[in-house]
């Protein structure tokens, strides 16, 4: 079912980077017969998984949606990929990504962009567009995506979905290729939150692989699905509804205030004064990040080469060729911001301001259960809208980079239309109390 539909609406949508349909046949009948045999099965057994184009897949494809690793073929899978694999899933493809997942419209790939299932005409969001959209495409029933400063929820938020980014080191990093590792998460992209309970449950777990994995219990996520929120405290950060959200947006959001107030929650308006420097910290941290991380893609170890006269040459001619413009303005940005001189005054001040952010959340959180706001700004622009102006691009993620900055767990969910198109609610919790947002984003739905 899953392939019909793939092959119905992908030449339109446009979601996956590459297709592994003989494997998902041979899985699904593998799996047939272990099931004939009496072999044990759960809830995610035989479902249709789409993997964003980031996540190692031992022998199949992983791009990166970089024209630098067209052809780059890991030699193992990432530890999600592993888990998922473990509970029987079957992965149907990889989903298209902006490059190297920088980026909010997924108009950045190196391949093609991803269309809107709800309107061709509008970007799915991004970097994670491909994966929201093939969920909402009902072209797989659950993707996994990575969220390094808003790259699950709004594009969840874009295409009506639901996009989890976990607590950073719920979820191991291992075989996730590295933006800015300091704010990477991986997490799911579903239908619903009873969906994204049961992936996060598949998923979470201590990792020795990943250093930055955290120690921790995994609950049970799925019994705190209660529908009960009465006495919950909600906090509701006031530069999140001012100047600058689309009156849609947030005239979608009040309502969903007030369905929570109806739930038996407390509402009250609170200010997390730093988050207005968090759009600028971000564009130190993650760039200086990824200048580092993407040293790495110098023509000799992964993927694409271009011979040179020399050693330098060969670097130079590879990564000119290999990488689009966005990766090479952030190559440049992170480079400037570490160099000697500038890393004080930039790179320095930038971790200092991250740390003002994090205490911002930590004191409403002394008082409040979860945090709720928009997801983003506004609803899904149209294709070509944005592509001139990286700032404005940016700009799209200021809802949701503080949250990376701080390391919370954050949910999307989708509260009604705006023009027609969907808009998301953002859930932020404490960290670690994935459980609460789930229980909060279930009883909401
Ligand atoms: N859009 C943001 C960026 O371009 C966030 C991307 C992400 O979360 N991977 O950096």
């Amino acid at each position: 079912e899953s392939l019909k539909r793939i092959e119905e609406v992908d030449g339109q949508v446009r979601a996956f980077l590459s297709i592994d349909a003989e494997g998902a046949r041979k899985r699904a009948n593998k799996l047939d017969q272990e099931l004939k045999e009496g072999k044990s099965s759960g809830l995610l057994t035989a479902i249709p998984v789409g993997l964003k184009d980031n996540l190692s897949t031992e022998g199949m494809t992983t791009t990166c949606g970089s024209q630098l690793l067209a052809n780059y073929q890991p030699i193992y899978n990432a530890t999600v990929v592993e888990k998922l694999s473990a509970v029987q899933t079957i992965s149907i493809g990889k989903t298209n990504m902006d490059e190297f997942a920088m980026g909010s419209s997924n108009e950045n790939s190196g391949f093609y962009p991803t269309h809107n299932p709800w309107d061709l005409e509008r970007v799915p969001g991004g970097s994670s567009g491909g994966s929201a959209a093939a969920v909402a495409a009902g072209e797989v029933y659950f993707s996994l995506g990575s969220d390094t400063g808003g790259s699950i929820r709004q594009p969840a938020s874009f295409c009506g979905v639901v996009g989890l980014k976990p607590t950073y080191g719920r979820v191991s990093r291992y075989g996730l290729v590295a933006f800015a590792s300091s704010l990477d998460q991986i997490g799911p992209l579903t239908k619903n939150v009873e969906d994204a309970a049961y992936v996060l449950q598949a998923i979470s777990g201590y990792d020795p692989k990943d250093s930055t994995s955290a120690n921790v219990e995994v609950p049970d996520f799925l019994s705190h699905l209660t529908g009960d929120i009465k006495g919950l405290k909600v906090a509701v950060p006031k530069e999140m509804l001012g100047e600058g959200i689309d009156p849609g947006i947030r005239e979608q959001v009040k309502r969903a205030l007030a369905k929570l107030e109806d739930l038996g929650a407390f509402i009250e308006e609170v200010s997390l004064p730093h988050v207005d420097y968090a759009v600028a910290t971000y564009y130190l941290i993650a760039p200086a990040e990824a200048s580092s991380n993407l040293a790495r893609y110098d023509g000799v170890r992964y993927g694409m080469r271009k011979e040179g006269r020399n050693l330098l040459d060969l670097y130079l001619e590879t990564r000119s060729q290999g990488f689009g413009s966005e990766v090479k303005r952030r190559i440049m940005l992170g480079t400037y911001a570490l160099s000697s001189g500038y890393y004080d005054a930039y790179y320095l001040k930038a971790q200092k301001v991250r740390t003002l952010i994090r205490n911002d959340f930590e004191q409403v959180f002394a008082n409040y259960d979860v945090i709720v706001g928009p997801t983003a700004p506004t609803i899904a622009f149209k294709m070509g809208e944005n592509i001139d102006n990286p700032l404005t691009m940016y700009l799209n993620d200021i809802l949701t980079i503080p949250v990376n900055l701080a390391g919370l767990p954050s949910i999307s969910i989708p509260c009604g239309l705006s023009e027609g198109m969907p808009v998301g609610l953002q859930i932020i919790g404490r960290a670690f109390d994935e459980a609460t947002v789930l229980r909060v984003a279930h009883a909401f739905e």
